[in-house]
């Protein structure tokens, strides 16, 4: 059974793909999320690529509770007015009513902030560069495999300093820490901004995000980097001694990347024939699929292919053998193909006489993405058209975006851009403007770009002074 495809039902070529990619299952609970091998392997590239760009910028690992005292999340105000309607609340446990009730996490800035008070005492203890990879419950009403889920993973990030310089460099370092991973492992050319008042995280004085255009011109948030003032120290009294002896309040501040970026990559690069993977995520980045008739030709076919799989794998290529039994090799190709698998090998007894194999790219259907190879030097071609491919992918990504991206001169003509795509427009910052574009158009502010084309211009909605251009977008 074919996807539907993409023109004709996005939404619904998605969900069918997460399912049948097996990326993912629905849950017994409504709005739960069942991450099956196939999109944890992705998922775990993802949090490897991560990982280790955190800790080459200074940062460990450790582990704090899934639950949290009900009492903490109302220690600051803004935070407690963002999470409320979303938590999840545990009142029972062992068969008695707690005390106390219990919040399970739906994220962890006031458990980390109640240990950091402990734990900080001087500028010496400074700064405190702490990650955690976890999962997190919101309490979601309209879900969506992987895009909104009741409980998520993710990775949250949450550092404190001694000065506010200090803590606006994080922020932004983790900013551009999340711009590398994007552009350079999931191939999708992200915007980095700063979020509007309105769609800041709820306890932030500064939240940054990158934006990406998914395959239906709508934005997705990528991921987010909050410069959380004094807001979280003062609530939780993480305080320290300078050097002078004076009692400070630190600066906090907190990141993270979720699962979500699952979604995002099969929005950005998929297509009506199903997954396409960036090769530097993918699970497995080259299937061979043996072809043969005869029981000799199976034995030949098969020798040569387990050869082939040893020499890539030794090259540090991620790669498998589909030997399953009772299946035409077009049956195969269909089915990697929709699992998004960059490269296939294909490999028959011509191939096996030549010692040559052919090389099929999942990013280019068809006769154009094929070649014949030579079995001398294999490794060093695969890496190279996985490398292609790679490039391929965010270059297309990028001119789609930018093909879908209008700079409206009137509101006639904004409100018909962000119909298909992203409005790139002078807006004055007003929050009602926002709020009025957002209820007649149903676009949101997404960001104002780290990157301006300097100068000012008139407000895309009241006309009056403006002094940046902000991204305004239909949003997942
Ligand atoms: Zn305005």
């Amino acid at each position: 059974m074919k996807l539907p495809t993409r023109s004709e039902d996005f939404s619904e070529w998605y969900n069918q793909l997460v399912l049948r990619a097996e990326l993912a299952d629905y849950a017994p609970v409504r709005g739960c999320m069942i991450v099956r091998p196939y999109g944890w392997a992705l998922w775990e590239n993802i949090t490897a690529a991560l990982d280790s760009r955190f800790k080459a910028t200074g940062h460990v690992n450790a582990a704090f509770p899934l639950f949290i005292p009900r009492s903490f999340i109302d220690k600051e105000k803004s935070h407690v007015a963002g999470f409320s309607p979303e938590l999840a609340v545990v009142t029972h446990g062992g068969g008695e009513k707690l005390e106390e009730p219990l919040v399970v996490r739906p994220t962890s800035e006031t458990i980390i902030g109640h240990s950091y008070a402990k734990w900080i005492q001087s500028y010496r203890d400074l700064p405190v560069l702490i990650n955690q990879w976890n999962s997190v419950v919101r309490w979601e009403l309209r879900t969506k495999l992987f895009l909104r889920t009741l409980e998520f993973f993710w990775q949250e990030g949450h550092t404190a300093h001694a000065t506010a310089e200090e803590a606006e460099a994080e922020t932004r370092q983790m900013v551009d820490v999340y711009t590398d991973f994007a552009f350079r492992e999931a191939a999708v050319p992200v915007i980095p901004g700063r979020k509007s008042e309105s769609e800041k995280f709820a306890g932030a004085d500064i939240t940054y995000s990158l934006e990406a255009m998914m395959g239906d011109g709508k934005a997705l948030q990528f991921c987010t980097s909050h410069n959380l003032g004094q807001n979280f120290a003062k609530a939780f009294e993480i305080r320290y001694l300078d050097k002078t002896g004076v009692l400070q309040h630190c600066w906090t501040t907190s990141w993270g990347l979720s699962t979500r970026v699952v979604g995002a990559i099969i929005m950005v690069h998929g297509d009506d024939q199903g997954l396409i993977l960036p090769p530097r995520l993918a699970p497995h980045q080259l299937v061979i699929v043996p072809i043969f008739k005869s029981d000799e030709e199976k034995t030949q076919v098969l020798e040569n292919a387990h050869k082939l799989h040893k020499e890539l794998a030794g090259a540090g290529i991620r790669v498998k053998i589909d030997q399953r039994e009772g299946m035409s090799p077009g049956f195969k190709f269909n089915d990697w193909e929709m699992r998004g698998i960059p490269l296939r090998l294909e490999l028959g007894p011509k191939d096996v006489a030549k010692s040559s194999v052919v090389l099929a790219r999942r990013d280019r259907p068809g006769k154009e993405g094929k070649s014949f190879v030579p079995q001398a030097g294999i490794a060093d071609a695969v890496k190279r058209l996985l490398d292609e491919i790679q490039q391929s992918l965010f270059d297309k990504a990028l001119s789609f975006r930018k093909a879908n991206t209008a700079e409206p001169v009137d509101y006639v003509e904004f409100k018909a851009a962000v119909e298909k795509g992203f409005a790139f427009s002078w807006w004055c910052a007003n929050a009602d403007c926002e709020a009025s574009i957002k209820e007649e158009t149903k676009a949101t502010m997404r960001c104002i770009p780290l990157e301006q084309p300097g100068g000012s211009g008139k407000c895309i909605f009241c006309g009056k002074p403006a002094n940046s251009k902000a991204i305004f977008a239909r949003a997942y």
